[in-house]
């Protein structure tokens, strides 16, 4: 049976296409750009996200009977960010969840993450879980995922490999090996909600906190908590103070560009710190959030993030908080204190919840 080419490298798990388009042209004794023109002639797939989406008839080009075009889509982002959103990604506009590469003609300003420790092992390969923007931690190595070169700060650009830097883990525009980038641990007890995501991507009959019912619903829910702590560690309002003290959130960690818009460029520092926050909620019921909200003074406008529609949970915490106006700093209330389980008390109950998910 005839090959499209002569060595044929299978796709690792968890790879992406386009680790393994580079990984196949470097072992025939080609580069990216070259091989990419072979089977692609003009149309220029280093300059977009082919991780994202490649045309089919781009795909069929280069499957055959070894490599079938439903494995290279597999090795794209779309069937994730699919099951994340329970619809069909948009077009043209930017997908949540995913990194971005911010592709600029051949140039990236960032959005391929990598975990050092990875990148040590044979073969060297991209991971598709690196493009997810959840995911700060590998959780092979319990290590913070990195975003650049450290020594010239450089985003990682393994399609410019060639003849003379072949290696993956090589930064192009310094030479630095990027797998020796000094790995800050980041303990398995503040990665519950990276954990519990990815338990839901794989495991359709995964349990869901508060009476979810789906994985779109899940993912919604988590990212309007992810956005409203990225808001309140502005400290806008004393409430917001309030709330990100008592769930021991480090405030200085967040980065002053990050928005609503683009919660997905967030380094993976902050996505933990913002994993850490929610998974201390995740052991409270609807009833406890909203007292935890309500002694920290929370309004629903304070909650409310935009007019868009909120996934049911939100609803009902919104639908429980006053309003501005009919707030009073002073008002009496008889519930009992919520409070907030400290980082080992949320690791013990964590432990306690994963048996029951299996
Ligand atoms: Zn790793
Ligand atoms: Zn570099």
């Amino acid at each position: 049976m005839k090959r499209l080419w002569p060595i044929v490298l299978p796709i690792k798990e968890d790879e992406l296409l386009s680790s393994w388009i580079i990984r196949n042209s470097l072992a025939n004794g080609s580069d990216p750009m070259t091989w990419s023109w072979f089977f692609w002639g003009k149309w220029r797939p280093w300059t977009i996200d082919i991780d994202r989406h490649c045309p089919k008839e781009k795909l069929l080009a280069i499957s055959d009977n070894f490599f079938r075009i439903e494995s290279l889509e597999q090795a794209t982002l779309k069937p994730t960010i699919l099951k994340v959103l329970g619809e069909q990604p948009p077009l043209k506009q930017a997908w949540p969840w995913l990194t971005r590469l911010g592709s600029r003609n051949r140039e990236r300003t960032g959005g391929l993450r990598f975990c050092p420790e990875c990148l040590k092992e044979d073969p060297v390969y991209f991971r598709k879980s690196w493009r997810l923007s959840w995911y700060h931690t590998c959780p092979k190595h319990d290590v913070l995922l990195q975003e650049s070169c450290p020594s010239c700060s450089s985003p990682i650009t393994p399609y410019k490999s060639d003849f003379d830097k072949p290696e993956l883990h090589i930064c192009k525009r310094c030479g630095f090996d990027v797998s020796l980038t000094k790995t800050e641990c980041s303990s398995k007890k503040i990665l519950q909600v990276q954990h519990l995501l990815n338990k839901a991507i794989l495991n359709n009959n995964c349990h869901l906190p508060w009476n979810i019912e789906s994985i779109a619903e899940l993912f919604s829910t988590i990212r309007y908590f992810y956005e409203f702590f990225n808001l309140a560690a502005k400290g806008a309002i004393n409430a917001d103070l309030a709330l990100c003290n008592k769930l021991d959130i480090d405030t200085s960690l967040r980065p002053t560009a990050i928005t609503i818009e683009n919660i997905d460029k967030s380094p993976p520092i902050w996505i933990r710190e913002l994993d850490f926050a929610v998974s201390q909620l995740l052991f409270l019921s609807t009833r406890e959030i909203v007292e935890l909200f309500l002694e920290c003074e929370m309004t629903g406008e304070g909650f409310r993030k935009s007019k868009e529609s909120q996934p049911p949970i939100i609803q009902n915490i919104l639908s429980s908080l006053p309003s501005n106006s009919r707030h009073r700093k002073s008002s009496s209330r008889t519930t009992k204190e919520v409070k907030p389980k400290s980082r080992e008390e949320v690791w013990e109950m964590w432990l306690q919840l994963q048996e029951y998910l299996k």
